[in-house]
């Protein structure tokens, strides 16, 4: 499994956004709008799918 991630606005770097996906799934699932309590700057940032990218070194699923 490889973590969704997103990148922070606030500092620019990515942030698990706590879900997990294979690359085949992940490519046709349809993704809702989500949010998510940034680890790094401590906000809530609101995401879709075309914001989320793959960390395939997630290794916590
Ligand atoms: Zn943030």
């Amino acid at each position: 499994m490889a973590r969704v991630m997103i990148t922070c606005p606030e500092t620019g770097k990515p942030v698990y956004t706590g879900m997990n996906f294979d690359w085949g799934p992940f490519d046709s699932v349809q993704i809702h709008e989500k949010s998510v309590e940034c680890r790094l700057c401590g906000e809530i940032h609101t995401w879709r799918r075309k914001d989320a990218f793959l960390d395939e070194d997630g290794g916590e699923a």
